[in-house]
């Protein structure tokens, strides 16, 4: 008993090390990796469902290692956040999105809304505001058709600095949507104090949708919410003709998923667009 106990012990902590090392050179990886330019940005289109017309396109990060492998962003974005490399990271990601909005609207798509994810460390960063700011003057993006995503957890963590940053971000023209939401279990008095515009249904209860079938659906409870509460509401990770009819039958028009459209490269938005629907 007494090996067995001592070899579950070295078991643990071997691996506990093994875990650290790995997060601490994966740390430097991505750094290196956004040094040398290996991140980039893929856009997955955001479509009214009545007409499969494109309305704008999320910005989602992504690193190809020198190996050609790609790194999800759930492994790196949580490294990215933990070492603060995201404040960095994350103004490049909001700066080139917002290139690329500028780019496409001199391509003449220019009712295009740009939706870029924002993290916790960034947005209770105190230059923040400055920060997002200036992108918008450096690349003369017009702030309306810009989104920021937050998610419903960050509205719990500060409320106040919450609210005042949102309120800052209303003043630029800037718009707002809570990401993920229903799985952050935010207050509803909370919600109603917020200034934010759109919902973002979470992809699990666009899921849940095939399985339970329509009624008390949480996904119907959230359009429902957003109609109540005067905000868009729009569903993410859309895979199938019946979740995209049941939706509608709700009210809710615009979704995300691979039912309409992977994540593109720039290249492939660009022939996606193109194509039209
Ligand atoms: P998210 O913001 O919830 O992004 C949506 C994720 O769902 C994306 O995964 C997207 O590829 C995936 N998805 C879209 N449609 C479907 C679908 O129909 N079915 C399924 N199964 N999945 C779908 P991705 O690109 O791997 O991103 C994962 C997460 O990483 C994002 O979740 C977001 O939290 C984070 N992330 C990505 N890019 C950035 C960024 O630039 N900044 C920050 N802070 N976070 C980012
Ligand atoms: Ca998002
Ligand atoms: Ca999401
Ligand atoms: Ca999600």
């Amino acid at each position: 008993a007494k090996t067995s106990r001592r070899g579950g012990y070295e078991y643990f902590t071997r691996s506990m090390g093994v875990e650290i090392r790995e997060r601490v050179m994966l740390m430097h990886a991505l750094r290196a990796a956004f040094e040398h330019e290996r991140l980039f940005l893929v856009y997955q289109p955001q479509v009214d469902m009545r007409t499969g017309k494109a309305l704008g396109a999320e910005a989602l990060l992504r690193w190809r290692t020198d190996e050609g492998k790609f790194v999800p962003p759930d492994q790196f974005i949580p490294i990215a956040e933990y070492s603060g490399l995201i404040v960095d990271i994350g103004e490049w990601v909001l700066r080139s999105a917002l290139h690329e909005l500028v780019a496409l609207r001199n391509m003449g798509y220019t009712t295009f809304q740009m939706a870029i994810n924002v993290s916790q460390a960034q947005f209770s960063h105190p230059l923040f505001m400055q920060t997002l700011h200036k992108a918008l003057q450096d690349t003369s993006a017009p702030p309306q058709f810009v989104e920021l995503e937050i998610t419903e957890s960050m509205a719990m963590k500060d409320p106040d600095l919450l609210i005042k940053t949102l309120h800052q971000i209303k003043q630029l023209g800037v718009s707002v949507s809570i990401d993920d939401f229903g799985t952050g279990f935010s207050s509803l008095s909370h919600l109603q104090k917020l200034d934010v515009d759109k919902l973002k249904i979470d992809r699990a209860f666009v899921n849940d949708i095939q399985q339970n079938g329509s009624e008390g659906s949480i996904a119907k409870m959230i359009v429902q919410l957003g109609q109540n509460l005067g905000l868009s509401v729009i569903a993410e990770g859309v895979e199938n003709d019946m979740q995209a009819k049941t939706l509608m039958d709700y009210g809710c028009h615009m979704a995300q998923g691979y039912f309409y459209a992977r994540p593109l490269t720039q290249q492939d938005l660009h022939d996606w667009l193109k194509a039209g629907p």
